[in-house]
């Protein structure tokens, strides 16, 4: 073995998890299907990653202008989201010390993940649960043990059947993507009392400002019941900062402080802290994207059962559609500038998940369903 030997690399050494993962596999961007296809950008309709429709907050866009134009622009962030963190605390009830702030919660599950778990620990998450959930298990080395779905969503039983001594860590996505179903609380409260302590629960609440009124329960109250308990919360659907990259986690000082070792000191940029705090103050804002999306779940759900094509009730912003072939269907929308999300690396390779755009993009999107499925 020499310094020239061009047949060895580092590539080979890395652990077979990492090799082994499928890269996460992302909605296609705008431009990159306009260059692509040929087409305008300012055509394209992109219902491919649940993101909010309606744009960003106004309140939300000042505050991250205002930050950007600032004098801080070019200084580090505060690494403790001191700010953030007290509005969250106040808006929720919460303690804000409690509190971890993630680069989108994405990094929420990574953090929890890595702070609790190791090389063949097991991590228990659900068939088509959402697929960031074997990467981290992956990640780690640690051995992702999937349970079968029932009717698309969680079988808490079988997963709670599934808890062995090498369990760390069990993911639950609540709505789930990409199926959009979902536990009741009262479900989910009996689930938590039978976890056994040693065994940590993240419960991904990516969806739950989408809720209607009678399905909501408050899993961040508890947090002080289930010291095992990781709540993870998002700005990137309801809240509209996708873009922006913000989510945090609520859970007992003993779990926030481990997260809190492994975590980034400055994980959450200063545009994303200020446009947080403000959404989180813009409740009508909120209001406005909860009714558009229960008028577009609709919308769709309707359009769908006109073409008779079977789908899943959905608790989210989006739907999933048994539509056949979907790659071919998927092939066919785009070139009709319609961007969705085939979901075949979830093994569900006739369907497609479908985000609630505006009622006009819904309404685009029905069309080019229609002339894919040839009606
Ligand atoms: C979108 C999504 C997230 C993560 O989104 P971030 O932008 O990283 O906050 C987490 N969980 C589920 C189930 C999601 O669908």
């Amino acid at each position: 073995m020499t310094a020239a030997d061009k047949t060895i690399s580092p590539a080979d050494g890395a652990p077979a998890g990492v090799r082994g993962i499928a890269p996460y596999r992302p909605g296609r961007p705008i431009g990159e299907v306009a260059r692509a296809l040929g087409l305008d950008p300012a055509r394209i309709v992109k219902l491919a990653s649940n993101e909010n429709p309606l744009g960003m907050s106004k309140k939300a866009l000042a505050a991250a202008q205002a930050v950007l134009t600032g004098p801080e622009a070019a200084r580090y962030p505060d690494a403790n989201g001191h700010e953030l963190k007290r509005a969250l605390a106040a808006h929720y009830g919460v303690d804000a010390g409690w509190i971890t702030l993630g680069n989108g919660s994405n990094d929420i599950l990574e953090l929890a993940g890595r702070a609790l778990c190791q090389a063949d620990d097991e991590i228990i998450y659900a068939c088509y649960a959402f697929i960031v959930y074997p990467l981290v298990a992956q990640a780690l080395g640690a051995r992702g043990i999937e349970v079968p779905d029932r009717d698309h969503g969680h079988d808490l039983e079988a997963m709670r059947a599934a808890i062995t001594p090498k369990t760390r860590l069990i993911f639950l996505a609540n709505p789930n993507n990409p199926t959009g179903t979902f536990i009741p609380g009262d479900e989910l409260l009996r689930f938590l009392e039978q976890v056994p302590p040693q065994v940590a629960v993240v419960l991904d609440e990516a969806y739950t400002e989408y809720l209607r009124p009678e399905d909501r329960y408050d899993a961040l109250a508890w947090v002080a019941r289930f010291p095992n308990l990781i709540v993870s919360r998002t700005f990137s659907k309801a809240y509209g900062l996708a873009a922006l990259r913000v989510g945090f986690a609520v859970a007992q000082p003993a779990l926030t402080d481990l997260m809190g070792r492994v975590r980034q000191p400055f994980n959450v940029n200063s545009a994303a802290l200020a446009a947080a705090e403000a959404v989180l103050g813009d409740a009508d804002y909120l209001q406005r994207s909860y009714q558009l999306n229960q008028d577009g779940l609709k919308q769709l759900a309707e359009g769908f059962a006109a073409l008779g094509l079977d789908y899943v009730p959905s608790w989210g912003n989006f739907l999933l559609v048994k539509v056949g072939d979907a790659a071919a269907v998927n092939d066919a929308m785009l070139r009709a500038g319609v961007i969705v999300r085939p979901v075949g690396n979830y093994g569900l390779p006739e369907w497609l998940r479908i985000s609630v755009g505006l009622p006009e993009e819904n309404a685009a999107c029905l069309k080019a369903l229609a002339a894919a499925l040839g009606r």
